[in-house]
């Protein structure tokens, strides 16, 4: 292979700057202001990733959303995000919906095609469903509780999402709990459990018993998804429902 050339070097660096102007104007950043200090680096250091942006944005992108004070500012940071391949599927970024000081927060696995669509988390059958928990079993509104998903893009066909999807958007999930900062976890479905608790142990076998995810407590239960497959299984998400209840309610189980 040839060693690049100063055309070769100033085309990447052009094409470079242009990704990066495009992204700040998605970002509703505008352009450098006159008198803007304007970093310069070696064409040669700026690794560009599959997805066009480049290593050191995605470091800088990172820095930012962990930096965030509120979820306003998280779901700023977060942007038109393109850092795994789930963005270029999705219609809109799922973030998370909710009381931004919930006692209670809902983790599921990934946006369906009715959450893609709305930009909501659990609008679908499945979330009426789990509407129907929080309202009609816990007994408090939709808003009062915190609900989003371990990945913010819809999964092409509503597959698992994949290990380095999980590990691109995952610090945008542990973010979120610790600004929202609740009192119990309730990990929705095998996905969302087994990220959270970093464990290959089936969600039949973990469920109903509480664990910790860095100290908040965390109930696992199955997908209202697969309650919708597998009713009979109701009864027992409302065994630990009723778990979830006596704490909220400062009983001892
Ligand atoms: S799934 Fe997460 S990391 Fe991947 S593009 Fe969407 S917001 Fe970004």
């Amino acid at each position: 292979m040839s060693e690049p050339n100063d055309a070769d070097e100033l085309a990447a660096l052009t094409t470079s700057l242009k990704r990066h102007l495009q992204r700040r104007q998605r970002a509703g950043i505008g352009f450098l202001a006159k008198g803007d200090p304007v970093e310069t680096k070696p064409v040669s250091v700026v690794k560009e990733n599959l997805l066009g942006g480049t290593v050191d944005d995605m470091f800088a992108d990172t820095a930012a959303s962990m930096a965030a004070n509120s979820l306003d500012e998280l779901r700023a940071a977060i942007g038109d995000c393109q850092r795994c391949k789930l963005c270029s599927g999705r219609t809109h970024i799922v973030f998370g919906v909710g009381n931004p000081r919930a006692r209670l927060m809902f983790v599921g696995e990934g946006p369906g095609q009715d959450e893609d669509l709305q930009g909501e988390p659990f609008v679908g059958r499945a979330g009426q469903l789990l509407t129907d928990i929080i309202t009609k079993g816990i007994g408090i509104k939709r808003e009062d509780v915190y609900i989003c998903n371990v990945v913010k893009c819809r999964p092409p066909e509503n597959r698992n999402p994949e290990p380095d999807e999980v590990a691109a958007c995952e610090p945008f999930l542990k973010k979120q709990i610790d600004l929202v900062r609740p009192e119990i976890i309730v990990g929705l479905g095998k996905f969302a459990v087994q990220t959270l608790l970093k464990s290959n142990v089936a969600i039949s076998k973990l469920r109903g018993n509480w664990h910790s995810y860095h100290g908040i407590k965390l109930m696992p239960t199955f997908h209202p998804a697969y309650l919708l497959r597998s009713p009979a299984d109701k009864k027992l998400v409302w065994e630990d429902i009723k778990k979830v209840i006596k704490e909220l309610q400062g009983e001892n189980t």
